[in-house]
């Protein structure tokens, strides 16, 4: 048997990127949520070869200060919780503090900011673990960081990496999330040089439109249903619309794209009657309620969530879809109570 001993830093981000930089998506997904979290009002993306070759995200927030730089690239740092009651009631996106420390251990990662308010860029660089000393960069406002060749010193992982065609679809499907999640936000991607997505600021239902298209826009049901803390938002797919995969269901838990066995549970159980069970209904679906009734730290990603209270808000769901989708049944009477 060898030594025990603790193994240094890099080689642990490399680990932790492993669970939370599964591809070119995950690295995307981390920096769009950093710069939701850093209050942006446009974001912007360029990808080349579908995230392999780069991922570079430009948003207006708030700014890193030039001391700070190192810090975000670094592990368990954050500026977003601080003790074991704000992970309770966490309301950013981020909060682990380790996904610039994870793209940043398998890519060749640059980071450049301009404070909200500051006179002046700067930008360190991070290749291979070893972070450079801040640097005066050009940028108007906000934060840019480019990421770029991901997993290209974890040759076993980077064999797993689909074709760009494929990474570049997932990378879409993370796109398509944030911005139905914020209609408020404008949004933009280019993939290798070529304008891929354009989107405004414009209300809930022309983003749904501009992002699931005409047919979802012209038939799906407005909702907008309060019980007590919870409150559940969004639209509806017609059940004349459905499809064969899931593609087209979203749903987001306080801001956060989640999946969620009791809430699909839900949704199938409210479509029951209206739709087949071989077909799948299309949804967007914004549940709120307090932080301190959702785990959101229960896996790295973040995609999954546990509710406290999940039978009350099964419940909650099943009738208000229930509700909704009264007027498409065949000679509905009117939904009592
Ligand atoms: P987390 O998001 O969990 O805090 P990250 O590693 O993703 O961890 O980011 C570390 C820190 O870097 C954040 O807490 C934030 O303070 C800062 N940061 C990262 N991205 C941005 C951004 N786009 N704009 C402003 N600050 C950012
Ligand atoms: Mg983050």
């Amino acid at each position: 048997m060898s030594k025990i001993r603790p193994l240094p830093d890099h080689l642990v981000n490399q680990i932790a990127a492993g669970e939370v930089v599964e591809r070119p998506a995950s690295a995307l997904k981390e920096l769009l949520e950093n710069s939701l979290d850093a209050g942006a009002g446009a974001v912007s993306v360029d990808l080349a070869e579908g995230g392999c070759k780069l991922i570079r995200v430009s948003d207006d927030g708030g700014g890193i200060a030039r001391e700070e730089l190192a810090l975000a690239l670094s592990r368990h740092a954050t500026s977003k919780i601080a003790s074991l009651e704000d992970l309770h009631r966490v309301s950013t996106l981020g909060f682990r503090g380790e996904g610039l420390a994870s793209i940043a251990s398998v890519s060749q990662l640059l980071l450049s900011s301009r404070l909200a308010g500051g006179d002046q860029a700067w930008r360190v660089a991070a290749d291979n673990g070893q972070i450079h000393e801040a640097e005066p960069a050009a940028l108007a406002a906000g934060t840019t960081i480019e990421v770029r060749d991901l997993y290209f010193n974890v040759p076993a992982r980077r064999k797993f990496l689909k074709t760009a065609s494929t990474e570049y679809a997932h990378c879409e499907d993370v796109f398509k999330r944030i911005a139905l999640s914020r209609p408020d936000l404008a949004l933009m991607m280019t993939h290798n040089g070529k304008v891929q997505w354009r989107l405004k600021m414009e209300s809930p239902a022309e983003r749904m439109r501009a992002v699931l298209g005409n047919e979802f826009a012209d038939s799906m049901l407005a909702i907008d249903e309060a019980a007590g803390p919870l409150r559940l938002r969004g639209f509806a797919g017609s059940p004349t619309i459905s499809r064969s995969g899931r593609d087209a269901q979203f749903v987001f838990v306080n801001g956060r794209f989640v999946r969620d066995k009791v809430v699909l549970h839900a949704v199938r159980e409210a479509y029951r009657d209206v739709l087949h069970l071989d077909r799948q209904p299309l949804y967007v679906l914004f549940i709120e309620l307090d932080p301190e009734g959702v785990d959101v730290n229960v896996h790295p990603t973040k995609t999954e969530v546990r509710f406290r209270e999940s039978q009350a808000i099964h419940r909650f769901l099943f009738h208000s879809l229930n509700k909704a989708l009264a007027s498409t049944r065949a000679g509905a009477l009117p939904a009592v109570g």
